[in-house]
């Protein structure tokens, strides 16, 4: 089992560890005892999880002599809303939870994002642990401390940064993910190597036909790879001031694709194409090496992932979800771009011009 600690400003939030390994469901239990001692732990879990996991941790946890109850939810992005939130704090309350009591999500990053949320604000807060089960969870969601719920009129309107006592990964939960969501983690592991060091990437490109067996050695090491990198980048910017908004990088364009499709296409899937065009950007406006564009393109490829956009996303559809987004100044808009790869930054905003041709190229 690998330890990574996230150090945090000791005014604000707990610093805490990241738990990486094939044997940390073995330990599940002293691992939240020791990390988050509580008088009564409840965990939240989707249906899907439940049937394969779910069980298992209650009657580890019992089995301790632990005083744990499980809430149940059902699965999708769909469930990220204020009725679950609700419906998930009548039953804490019901349960008889208190502020001596702990949260464990135990899922995907619905599940995550969701508990963190009801974490930090039932009963002015209460401490809670992230065990993912998705790879996008293991590499990105569960870790940051970025909560949030969906509203009717967008995703994540409703959040909180609020840090979690402990993040435990174990890789033999992937063992049992869809191909699909395998691919979508893939988009924020790469994500990773193209932001930050080349070691990284190079790794994913040596690798990337074991990623896809599931080896657990290299699947491992990716998800190690990822959470270092982003706890260095959430250690200097907990509250995403500065430095955090390159783990934006893809997100712009691939958010508005998201959202274009109504959410048909996965986050990662759309943050995939997000990447493509913002490597495209960077070659035509930053002189980014042509070959590292291609580089990234192949690798997205190869892991299953596509580079074109589809032909029943229009590029007007695109453009007035990108003006509507937050980052826009002006009529430019603005990107995490690179220089190199590992070189990204936030440009001073990117004609439309560009943006349309870039959009239109990708749909070939
Ligand atoms: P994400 O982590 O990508 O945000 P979700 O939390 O929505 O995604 O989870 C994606 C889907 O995968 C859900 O239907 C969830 O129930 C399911 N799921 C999560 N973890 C596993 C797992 N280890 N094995 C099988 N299915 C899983
Ligand atoms: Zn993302």
């Amino acid at each position: 089992m690998k330890k990574i600690k996230v150090n945090l400003d000791k005014k604000v939030a707990y610093s805490y560890e990241i738990c990486i390994g094939y044997d940390v469901l073995d330990r599940i239990g002293l691992l939240i005892v020791k990390n988050m001692p509580a008088l009564h732990y409840i965990i939240i879990t989707d249906v899907n999880v439940s049937a394969i996991y779910g069980r298992m941790l209650l009657d580890r946890l019992r089995g301790m002599s632990l005083p744990v109850d499980m809430i149940e939810i059902p699965a999708g992005e769909n469930t990220k809303n204020v009725g679950t939130t609700i419906a998930i704090v009548e039953r804490l309350i019901e349960l008889g939870a208190d502020r001596k009591s702990a949260l464990i999500a135990l899922g995907g990053g619905v599940v995550g994002d969701v508990t963190g949320f009801i974490a930090s604000t039932f009963m002015r807060s209460v401490p809670y642990i992230q065990i993912p089960t998705t790879l996008m969870a293991q590499v990105d969601s569960s870790i940051g401390g970025k909560t949030a719920i969906d509203l009717p009129e967008g995703k994540n309107l409703l959040g909180t940064f609020y840090q979690p006592r402990g993040v435990f990964i174990d890789v033999k939960f992937l063992d049992t993910l869809p191909e699909e969501e395998m691919s979508s983690g893939l988009a924020e592991a790469i994500k990773y190597g193209v932001i930050d060091n080349m070691e990284a990437f190079n790794f994913l490109e040596r690798n990337i036909e074991a990623i896809k067996e599931r080896n657990g050695d290299v699947l491992e090491e990716m998800i190690e790879n990822a959470c270092r990198i982003k706890k260095g980048i959430v250690e200097i910017d907990e509250k995403e001031l500065g430095l955090r908004r390159v783990l934006n990088f893809g997100h712009t364009i691939g958010h508005a694709i998201e959202a274009e499709s109504n959410y048909a296409i996965s986050h990662g899937a759309a943050v995939s194409l997000g990447m493509v065009a913002a490597a495209r950007i960077s070659e035509s406006m930053h002189d980014f090496p042509h070959r590292d564009r291609e580089r990234i393109e192949l690798l997205l490829e190869s892991a299953g992932l596509s580079c074109c956009i589809p032909q029943t996303i229009t590029t007007d559809g695109i453009m007035a979800r990108l003006k509507a987004d937050k980052k826009k100044e002006g009529d430019r808009i603005h990107f995490v771009l690179l220089k190199k790869m590992g070189m990204p930054f936030i440009n001073g905003g990117v004609p439309e011009s560009v943006l349309r041709e870039t959009v239109e190229e990708m749909k070939k």
